[in-house]
């Protein structure tokens, strides 16, 4: 009998998520040359503006898009969870990405159930919750990072150190240079050699290790060479650097909470000047080389393969002026690369789906976007031009990554780039803790000479755009009785409704009873009995009870804004871009006949791609319009003659109308 094997090419979706990536900017930089492979999405596939839930923050978005499902559904409705039975204030913060607390069946969930298998790369979802995925690293908390032995750091001379203020004890590590003594088998040189010792320990404490460095003058011109060693013994010297140059990745034992782990470790000479006075040394984050992947075992596999992985790059050390642009660019380089490399490697392995995250974006627009955009509060046009360099760079990095996987384009892999949100400047900070104060509704008391609140004993807690009411029957702890719930809950509304500042500007631009609120996708036991979102431009303002008014101020930031805010130059839109077999060319979706694409939408269409059914509570739909061969055009239908037997004008509704007029007989 001849048996005939259909074979059946499997499709592939891999998912590139950055975080914050700004429809305007994508757009702005897209067209300027910075972002070329953006472009080159932009001409051969599809792009849109994406709505995020509300508030329009990291884990209530990232989750949205993980199920297709809206807030109100997957309990994400805050940083965390917030539930009954539990004190008001209890929100779970630090399980906010994490499976524990998402209520609903997360895409991989499903592809598992129907036999696929996926990737996931520092993305939500952890703890493992099916063994056909592999994670490789998690994302727990923006800038704090689960696995992480030690933070990336700059080591710093005392000349330099008085420089760079502002700068925490991790991420600045200064250090003195002595002459150095007890050393053998050094080189001629034509100066003393100076040593200091370079500490690396656990963020956690533990035990560390240690390096010396030994500066030398080797052609008589000054300290030119930077050595690092175990031991006072220059032939065993681990490396030896000029200015610019890198180590290699040095394999390290480190005693974490009575535990050894072993980390990598690498080094660059940033500075140094010729008579020693200026150095910095910049040294890379620790992660450890194994257990930071699901399964455990992946993880030693992909270091052995691409090289030590790191998660937080420069960041830090660039933003607060310790390393240059050149060592940004090298180490994101690197760590861009070392993802695309290991998505491709573990996706070749018979993987369908592939999902990521990837923050430098959004901290980098909390950090510059108010000094590019003249509606930011510190707006200053004379430093706008060096932010709007910084940006760039970002971008353009941004687009690098998406570029790197732009390679395993091909006739059954699709890629999609999709944001949380977008990101807006603030320009005024107004507290609605102090016009609810003033009312009565929180309880504020004296701490330390400090004025603050105590949440636990409030009538109501605000957990970001949610005021939950601290009734006695749903919250241990709390002080309202049943009887008083609607009374509170007008009140809130009312202040809420009312803040207006001392510019003639509304503070809040909606706030909802919970029973209401399905409008917006929030719904559920999760979801604030009041939900409410602050009007473009405003920060939060339930952190400053003291100031009466707004108060200009700086930053960016997404979250307290209503989802649609927007600038010339802004927007708190996520973004949405696709391109793969089938897709349009070119397509940009008229949002005036469709609306913008929901983050609920990227799962179905996801699950549409593959040809599995969506996750099970998914309630998006799948982006059909960005498709081949499906016509959004407008119905143009022939107008057929409609006889009205009465013609008068329509007040309100025709019921309004005919109950006014024909009221009940007396
Ligand atoms: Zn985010």
């Amino acid at each position: 009998m001849k048996v005939v094997v259909e074979v059946v090419e499997m499709k592939r979706v891999f998912v590139i998520g950055l975080d914050a990536l700004s429809p305007k900017l994508a757009e702005r930089f897209a067209k300027d040359g910075t972002c070329p492979n953006f472009k080159r999405i932009m001409d051969n596939g599809c792009f849109s503006k994406a709505l995020s839930a509300v508030p329009a923050q990291t884990p209530e978005n990232w989750t949205t898009i993980a199920t297709g499902s809206w807030p109100g559904t997957h309990g994400i409705a805050t940083w965390g969870r917030h539930s009954y039975g539990e004190p008001v204030t209890e929100i779970h913060g630090d399980e906010a990405m994490s499976s524990n607390l998402c209520k609903a069946e997360y895409l991989w969930e499903a592809a598992a159930r129907q036999g696929l298998k996926s990737v996931l790369h520092y993305f939500v979802g952890y703890p493992p919750t099916t063994d056909m995925t592999i994670h490789v690293d998690w994302f727990w908390r923006p800038g704090i990072f689960y696995f992480e032995i030690c933070s990336n750091a700059c080591y710093v001379s005392d000349a330099l150190a008085v420089d760079v203020k502002g700068n925490s004890k991790t991420t600045l590590i200064p250090i003195k240079f002595r002459e150095a003594e007890g050393w053998v088998n050094v080189p001629k040189v034509y100066s003393p050699p100076l040593e200091t010792e370079i500490k690396v320990l656990p963020n956690v404490g533990g035990r560390g290790v240690s390096y010396y460095a030994l500066l030398l003058d080797v052609d008589g011109c000054g300290y030119q060479m930077c050595l690092l060693s175990k031991d006072k013994d220059c032939s065993k010297a681990l490396c030896t650097l000029k200015e610019g140059e890198w180590s290699g990745w040095f394999r390290e034992t480190f005693v974490v909470e009575g535990e050894d782990k072993v980390g990598t470790v690498r080094f660059k000479l940033v500075e140094l000047s010729r008579d020693g006075g200026k150095f910095k040394l910049y040294r890379s984050q620790v992660y450890p080389v194994s257990g930071f992947t699901h399964p455990p075992k992946v993880a030693e596999r992909l270091v052995e393969r691409f090289g030590p992985y790191i998660n937080d790059a420069v960041s830090w050390t660039f933003f607060r002026g310790l390393v240059d642009e050149q060592t940004f660019i090298e180490e994101f380089e690197y760590q861009i690369r070392w993802i695309a490399d290991a998505a491709g490697y573990l996706m070749n392995k018979g993987a369908s789906l592939y999902m990521m995250h990837w923050h430098l974006l959004d901290t980098l627009e909390h950090r510059i976007l108010g000094s590019v955009d003249p509606v930011g509060g510190k707006y200053n046009s004379e430093k706008a031009e060096e932010a709007w360099r910084i940006l760039r760079l970002g971008y353009r990095i941004a687009d690098e990554l998406v570029g790197e996987f732009l390679k395993y384009l091909d006739e059954e892999t699709y890629l999609i780039v999709v944001s949380d949100h977008g990101s807006m400047p603030q320009r005024k900070r107004y507290s609605i803790v102090k016009a609810l104060a003033d009312r009565g509704l929180v309880e504020v008391e004296e701490h330390k000479g400090t004025k603050r609140v105590n949440w636990a004993k409030s009538k109501i807690f605000i957990s970001l755009t949610n005021v939950y009411v601290n009734l006695k029957s749903k919250y241990k702890g709390g002080v309202v009785e049943d009887s008083e719930y609607e009374n509170v809950r007008r009140e809130v509304i009312d202040v809420l409704r009312s803040c207006k500042d001392q510019y003639g500007d509304y503070v809040i631009a909606f706030a909802l009873r919970r029973e209401d609120a399905p409008m917006i996708g929030l719904w559920g036991e999760h979801v604030g009995d009041v939900v409410f979102a602050y009007s473009p431009a405003f920060a939060w303002g339930h952190v400053d009870f003291l100031n009466e008014g707004s108060t200009i101020i700086g930053g960016a930031s997404h979250g307290p804004m209503i989802p649609t805010a927007e600038t010339e130059i802004s927007s708190n839109y996520a973004t949405f871009m696709m391109i793969g077999k089938n897709v349009k060319k070119g397509y940009v979706r008229p949002v005036d006949m469709m609306g913008p694409v929901q983050l609920v939408d990227v799962a179905p269409t996801v699950s549409y791609i593959l040809g599995i059914e969506p996750p099970k509570h998914c309630q998006g739909r799948v982006l059909y319009d960005f498709f081949e061969g499906w016509d959004i055009s407008e119905m143009k239908r022939e107008q057929r003659p409609l006889r009205f037997p009465v013609k008068r004008p329509l007040v309100g509704d025709v019921t309004d109308r005919e109950l006014s007029k024909d009221a009940v007989p007396p």
